[in-house]
């Protein structure tokens, strides 16, 4: 089915055939605004869709600070020594190209970018989550394709990106500090809530009673919690990423999770409904480019928006007004 006279159908090759360099050049493709790019990117994920689909996908997220990029780098270096491959890939929507990104540090990680089996991607950078989302869901994919078998999905944890990240993978890891009750009272809820599991990191020396006690609060916290699985009750662990501790315990219990979600077909129903909504996200993200590229709209745009600012017209009139420009252009 690939095609391989054309450039996207020899990318999809070298990606199929496990080639990082491809990989990283498909990647940089997807991530490019431009639109002839945009139809090639369309034609490449087309042809590796069918071979994506068979890693487990998870979302690592917890403030800056808890250790992520410590616990991702001795995680995936106790994954690849069992013969996994490992791609990380990020979702920072404060990132930019040039400027200071929290995920995109190159010094990160060191050991684990320097494997053959591990493949390291900073966060697009995007004006919105919604396009740096779309964006690392595209090269999850292609990550798949090249067959990495360990999608693991950093987030800054400060925001909205953790409800991002959880719609896009099979389970959401949350790393969270030693502490008392009052770490507790920090921690929105709804990102509690969105945790399959809870890692206390830094269960080491002098932290230890205070990582077991954070331990207990935790576990007794998602007890009163509705489990969004009726399949998997929200494990509390504890590690030391610096140490080296816990990771394999870790990695059981994440098997545990995907045989049980497996078996009883949530994982494959949750895909399933992530990709539906995806499919309306890129209509919505379209179709406000589109709505604001369009001439006749930019040009009645200003206006229209000062009028609603100063209290001269009703938002939904300014709004009505502007989508009949793009809807019945004259
Ligand atoms: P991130 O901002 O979440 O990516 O956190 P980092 O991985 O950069 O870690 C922040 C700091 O915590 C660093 O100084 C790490 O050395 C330290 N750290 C990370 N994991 C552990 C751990 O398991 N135990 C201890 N004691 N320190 C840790």
């Amino acid at each position: 089915k690939v095609n391989s006279k054309t450039t996207s159908g020899r990318m999809a090759e070298g990606v199929l055939a496990g080639e990082r360099r491809a990989l990283a050049r498909a990647i940089t493709l997807i991530e490019s605004t431009r639109r002839d790019h945009r139809s090639e990117a369309d034609v490449l994920l087309e042809q590796i869709l069918p071979h994506s689909g068979k890693s487990i996908r998870i979302g690592i997220s917890g403030v800056p600070g808890v250790g992520k990029s410590t616990f991702i780098e001795a995680f995936g270096m106790h994954l690849i020594k069992a013969g996994h491959r490992v791609a990380v890939l990020a979702i920072d929507p404060s990132s930019q190209r040039t400027g200071g990104s929290i995920l995109g540090d190159k010094t990160r990680m060191e050991l684990l970018s320097r494997q053959q089996s591990a493949f390291i991607r900073p966060s697009p950078a995007g004006k919105t989550l919604g396009g740096v989302a779309r964006r690392t869901r595209e090269a999850m994919l292609l990550c798949e394709a090249a067959g990495f078998d360990v999608i693991l999905v950093e987030t800054v944890g400060v925001g909205q990106s953790e409800t991002a990240v959880s719609e896009m993978v099979d389970m959401f890891l949350l790393l969270l500090l030693p502490g008392g009750g009052d770490e507790l009272q920090g921690i929105k809820k709804g990102i509690m809530e969105l945790a399959d599991m809870v890692v206390v990191n830094k269960a080491d020396g002098d932290l230890i009673p205070a990582a077991n006690r954070a331990a207990a609060e935790y576990h007794a916290a998602l007890g009163l919690m509705r489990p969004s699985s009726p399949n998997w009750k929200p494990a509390v662990k504890k590690c030391s990423a610096l140490q080296e501790e816990g990771i394999a315990e870790i990695w059981e219990a994440i098997g545990r999770f995907r045989e049980k979600l497996w078996e009883s077909g949530e994982i494959p129903q949750k895909r399933a409904q992530q990709a539906k909504a995806w499919m309306w996200n890129e209509i919505r993200e379209t179709l406000v480019i589109a709505f604001r590229e369009d001439p006749q709209v930019a040009a009645a745009l200003h206006q229209m928006e000062s009028g609603v600012i100063e209290g001269q017209l009703a938002p939904a009139s300014a709004a009505n007004r502007l989508l009949n420009l793009f809807l019945k252009p004259s």
